[in-house]
This record gives structure tokens, C-alpha cells and sequence, in this order.
């Protein structure tokens, strides 16, 4: 429509090591993908394969699971063999749980050398047992466990202290000759997790995983998480995500996704332009917007769809969109493409919306536009 290109990316992507978790690539050029943890007890293998495969059909594409427990332990092979995405064993302390988890077969493991670096031998065995079996390490700071060393040499957790850790971490492994590591520095304050990645992601090419710990409830975590994971994704920091909300796991997924299709990073589906509605709408805007929102859950194309609730700026952005609704004296004009196809009563907007997005739907796979 001779609109000026818009950029479709913010920043060129950091060079980093590439990284293999399972099937899914992580760093390098591989998309930056979107990953969560399950709530369940490990050892209750039923249960977590049950929430393993409502997170992958929520779209996330590799999964952590906690592993504090011989039990838990014993159950990671069958979960590894069963879940349909890559599975992570979070381990902390107990260097037998990391050899039985790389024996189980996941995909990677978390663990901090720091740990375990009392036992001996033990991260040099864990690095060739992991270095043998293909599988990489997560080494994952954490501001509220950050060493006691760097705690009292910088006061309290600051970037510096996060990322001189997560080194000092990585040397371990690095001693033995293993790289096949992604890092993680996460804190809950947004600022101080931007700048502790900044200056991780100056000083080493390992593949970064970002988390903004402890972030809160719902509302709270997803603006904090977005606001960080934007900042950083937007300078092209970030090779894998997860968004940690006291909230289903399903929900860190979905909100994982939009920051990513937000950023251009991951191709948009459905998108709902809808108005916020003031003093000029002549239609009930976020009744409407939810109708059409509701009516159109689960569609995996890329469809941009423009609610409106005056014909002011109404036109304007429903012709924009592939598909919308200007509303305005009880009646609704509906536009595909830019042009207006007909005008409905306001009782009809919602199903005539519905009806022209599933036809665009079905033409957008005809042509292989579907994500
Ligand atoms: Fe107000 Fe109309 Fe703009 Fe909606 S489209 S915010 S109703 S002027």
C-alpha cells in the first residue's frame, strides 16, 4: 500500500556458541526459544508428563524438571524417553543426580561446578561423563544463591558480582576442556539482571538463558520479565528464555511467546488490534474484542485483526490489518485486505469477523503462510 518498509528486527543477533538441547538448538543463529519448568514432583512421573505435554501443546519447546531426590532421579529416564520436547534436570548439591540424569538421557543439565567443587574429582567427571554423552550444562547464577565469596566481596548481589560468578563457574568446566555450557544470571530486579547480561554477554560467546527470578504473580512477573527479556532481546542478547511467574507453567509459555513475537522474533499469529476505546466509541470495544479474541483462540496463522470502535481511526488501522471491523451507528463495516466488503449490523460484527478470518485462515495455509 506504499507504506515505508518497517524494520523487522531490532538488533543483529549476538554471536554465540551454538549448542544442541536435544533437538532444539540453542545459540548461534538457532531462533530463541521458549522454555519452562514443571510444578509437579518429579518422582510422580504420571503427573509431570501429563503437564509436560500441556506445556508443549501450549507451544514451549524444551522443559526443566527439578530433581531433589533419589526418586526424582530414578524417574528421569522414563520422562526424558516419554516428553515429546527436550527435558532439562535441575540439580543442585548432589553430583550423583547429575550422572544419573545424563545417564537417563536428558537433553541437558543444570548444575553449578561451584557446588560440587568440594567433592574432588567430581566436575571433572561430570564434565567428560556430559562431554561423552553429547549432553550441555546450564550454569545457572542466581542472585538469591549467589556464593558467599562474591557476597561479601561486593556487598550484595550486583551485576558484577553475578557475572564474575557465572565466570568463575564456567572456568571450572573450562579447566577440563568442556564448553558445551549456556549461562544463566538471574536476579528479580529487571536493572540489575539487564546489566549483569549486558556484561556477561561482553565478556564470553557462551549462549545466554534469560530468566528474571522470582518475579512475582502474574501481572507483575510478566511486565518485569517483558520489560527485561525486551531490553536485551532488542540488543540481541538472549539465545533461550523463561519466564518465571507464581503461576501455571502454561501461563510463563504463553507470555514467553508473545515477548518473542512482540520483538519479531518468533513469527505472530493471531494478533487482535483492538482500540482502548474513549468518549467517541460507538460500540461496546472490549466486549467486542474479547468476543473476537475468544472466537479466534487457536488460530496459527498470522492473522492481524482490527476491532475499532469509531469510524475516526477506525478505517485507518482496520485497513491495515488483514481483516476488521470500524464501528459506528449500530453497524459494523467490515474491511478484508484494505477494502471494505460490507457493512453488517452491530448484532452480526462477531460472527461476520469470524467467518471472514477462518476463509483468510484457510487461504494463508493454502499458500504455506502458517507458522
Ligand atoms: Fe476512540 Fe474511535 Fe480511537 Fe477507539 S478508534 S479509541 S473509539 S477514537
Amino acid at each position: 500500500l506504499g507504506m515505508p518498509d518497517v524494520p523487522t528486527k531490532l538488533a543483529d543477533r549476538r554471536v554465540s556458541r551454538k549448542i544442541q538441547v536435544g533437538t532444539v538448538a540453542v545459540g548461534g543463529d538457532a531462533p530463541v526459544s521458549v522454555q519452562s519448568m514443571t510444578t509437579t514432583r518429579t518422582s510422580d512421573v504420571g503427573a509431570t508428563l501429563q503437564q509436560i505435554a500441556e506445556l508443549t501443546a501450549s507451544g514451549c519447546q524444551i522443559v526443566r524438571v527439578a530433581c531433589p531426590t533419589q526418586d526424582d532421579a530414578d524417574a528421569l529416564a522414563v520422562i526424558a524417553r516419554k516428553s515429546q520436547i527436550p527435558v532439562i534436570a535441575d540439580i543442585h548439591f548432589q553430583p550423583k543426580y547429575v550422572f544419573a540424569a545424563i545417564d537417563a538421557g536428558c537433553a541437558a543439565v543444570r548444575v553449578n561446578p561451584g557446588n560440587i567443587k568440594q567433592f574432588d574429582d567430581k566436575v571433572r567427571e561430570i564434565a567428560k561423563a556430559a562431554s561423552e554423552a553429547g549432553t550441555p550444562i546450564r550454569i545457572g547464577v542466581n542472585a538469591g544463591s549467589l556464593d558467599r565469596r562474591l557476597l561479601q566481596k561486593y556487598g550484595k548481589a550486583t551485576p558484577e558480582a553475578l557475572v564474575e560468578s557465572a565466570l568463575w563457574e564456567a572456568s571450572l568446566f573450562e579447566e577440563h576442556g568442556f564448553r558445551d555450557i549456556k549461562i544463566s544470571v538471574k536476579h528479580n530486579d529487571p536493572v540489575v539482571m539487564v546489566n549483569a547480561y549486558r556484561q556477561l554477554a561482553a565478556r564470553c560467546d557462551y549462549p545466554l538463558h534469560l530468566g528474571v527470578t522470582e518475579a512475582g504473580p502474574a501481572f507483575q512477573g510478566t511486565i518485569k520479565s517483558a520489560v527485561a527479556f525486551g531490553a536485551l532481546l532488542s540488543e540481541g542478547i538472549g539465545d533461550t528464555i523463561r519466564v518465571s511467574l507464581s503461576a501455571p507453567p502454561a501461563e510463563e509459555v504463553k507470555v514467553g511467546l508473545q515477548i518473542l513475537e512482540s520483538l519479531n522474533l518468533k513469527q505472530r499469529r493471531l494478533e487482535i488490534v483492538s482500540c482502548p476505546s474513549c468518549g467517541r466509541a460507538q460500540v461496546d470495544v472490549y466486549k467486542l474484542a474479547d468476543q473476537v479474541t475468544a472466537g479466534l483462540e487457536g488460530m496459527e496463522v498470522p492473522l492481524r485483526v482490527a476491532v475499532m470502535g469509531c469510524v475516526v481511526n477506525g478505517p485507518g488501522e482496520a485497513r491495515e490489518a488483514d481483516l476488521g471491523v470500524a464501528s459506528g451507528n449500530g453497524k459494523g463495516q467490515i474491511f478484508v485486505k484494505g477494502e471494505v466488503i460490507k457493512t453488517v449490523p452491530e448484532s452480526k460484527i462477531v460472527e461476520t469477523l469470524i467467518e471472514e478470518a477462518m476463509k483468510i485462515a484457510e487461504q494463508m495455509e493454502k499458500d504455506g503462510v502458517a507458522s
